[in-house]
């Protein structure tokens, strides 16, 4: 059986965070990393818009601000971030201010989908010549902690420590381990909202600041907004034997694709589930398959002009001189998302989007679109039982997956910090 010093799963930014650090303290150190995929590496891949700025996409269940922003530190450091200019923020700031409105000054750095590729083609490398070794396409499937053997599709490898980073696609895979292996966890918060598609000329902030992070009142914000060369997505999720659904998302290209004039930015409400203590999994999936079952299959997309006038939206609502730009994600069903959307999650969003039209006036014209379902997951964290993420005696759980970070940074960041985890146990 090949035997490593330390296998980690999932090439995202936690993984590859892990490896780096790993190799810098321990050049002689035997690191295998696998992927299910056949190309790395997880969220890199998806738009690479990277924030600097404590404490966005930090959970702060997990970090504290000392920690946090040490650590982000040390990410900047490494990724060299070229960092976006922003304009005219005070403008914005004042006007959000006046009513209750909060603007995040955030460092950003922006790489788009296609610059994210060649990123993960660069540290692939990188961390090749450093040593490390790479297995894509081999997914693991459990873990015997008492013998440190881990078992995947293809074999069974002995480790000494062991990061699973399997961000948030694996969130069920991560809680299958965790029952299997007596872990307890907590799952009780999800986003819940839309993405909103507009023309640049009806959100021009974003020519100002790329992606403008507004917190509104009712844990209800503004998050990845893309612009220039920007497409909605649908991400699949769910299985053969429970139904398919999908949540939005959205992407941009670099600048060297051509614009296309279109800006896409989410709107989410936090929802944290108390009394009586539900799954945030379970709450998250029955909406989504409540937005699949109106939608035909698909995900529902409304015209704000048919919202405010309490109709469905049509085929014909996405034609004519008033509903003028076609939708990046022509595949949804024109419908009504006020069907399958909470009532108090959909006030919250609507609430904002006012807010948001007093602030940057325009993007509530009536053919600005709204995407649902888009949900975030942001659950399963598991009880660790140190600071580095340790959740049994050499095993790390870190990233998305995990519930420690919720962006490229803080997941990097928690690939680092579980190093230094394996980096101090092996000093002893
Ligand atoms: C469309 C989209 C756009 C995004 N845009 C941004 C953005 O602009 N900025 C930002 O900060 N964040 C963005 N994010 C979020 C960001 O991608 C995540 O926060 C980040 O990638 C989390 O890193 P991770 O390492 O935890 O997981 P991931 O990056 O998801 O990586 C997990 C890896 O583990 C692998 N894996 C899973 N299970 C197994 C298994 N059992 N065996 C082997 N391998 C497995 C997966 O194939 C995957 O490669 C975006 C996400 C999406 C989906």
């Amino acid at each position: 059986m090949e035997s490593y010093d330390v296998v980690i799963v999932g090439t995202g930014p936690a993984g590859l965070g892990a490896a780096f650090e790993l190799l810098e303290s321990r050049p002689s150190f035997n690191i295998l990393l696998i992927d299910k995929q056949r190309v790395s590496s997880g969220g890199l891949r998806n738009d690479c818009k990277m924030n600097f700025t404590w404490p966005i996409g930090f959970p702060l269940e997990c970090w504290d601000e000392a920690t946090g922003k040490h650590y982000l530190e040390r990410v900047e450091a490494f990724l060299e971030p070229h960092f976006m200019e922003k304009r005219n923020i005070e403008i914005y700031r004042k006007r959000a201010e006046k009513i209750g409105v909060q603007l995040l000054d955030v460092r950003q750095s922006h790489l788009g989908t296609d610059g994210g590729f060649k990123l993960i083609k660069d540290l692939t490398a990188r961390l090749k010549e450093l040593g490390a070794a790479f297995s894509f396409g081999e997914e693991m499937l459990r873990v015997e902690p008492r013998s440190r053997v881990l078992i995947t599709d293809k074999r069974e490898l002995q480790y000494d420590s062991l990061i699973v980073a399997p961000g948030r696609g694996g969130f069920a895979f991560l809680q299958r381990l965790m029952e299997e292996l007596g872990i307890k966890y907590r799952d009780n918060v999800v986003d819940i909202g839309v993405r909103i598609e507009t023309t640049e000329e009806h959100y021009p902030i974003v020519s100002d600041y790329y992606d403008p992070k507004f917190l509104f009142p009712k844990k209800t914000r503004t998050f990845c907004t893309n612009s220039r060369a920007a497409y909605v997505v649908q991400e699949r999720y769910g299985d053969e034997k429970q139904g398919y659904w999908y949540s939005i998302n959205g992407h941009a290209w670099s600048h060297e694709r051509p614009p296309n004039g279109l800006v896409n930015f989410a709107i989410l409400k936090t929802i944290t589930l108390t009394q009586p203590l539900a799954s945030g999994q379970d709450y998250a999936q029955m909406l989504g398959h409540l937005a699949a079952l109106l939608g035909g299959g698909r995900p529902i997309m409304q015209r704000i002009g048919d919202f405010r006038l309490g109709k469905r939206s049509f085929a014909n609502s996405f034609t004519g001189d008033l509903y003028n730009f076609n939708p990046s994600l022509p595949s949804c069903t024109p419908g009504d998302i006020s069907l399958c959307i909470p009532a108090k999650t959909m006030r919250a969003i609507w609430n904002a989007m006012k807010l948001l039209d007093t602030i940057v006036p325009g993007v509530m014209h009536p053919s600005t679109i709204m995407y649902y379902p888009e949900i975030k997951l942001y659950a399963n964290r598991p009880v660790f039982i140190d600071e580095n993420f340790q959740v049994l005696p050499g095993i790390y759980f870190i990233g998305d997956g995990a519930g420690t970070s919720r962006g490229i940074t803080s997941a990097w960041a928690s690939g680092m910090r579980a190093a230094h985890g394996i980096i101090r146990l092996s000093n002893n």
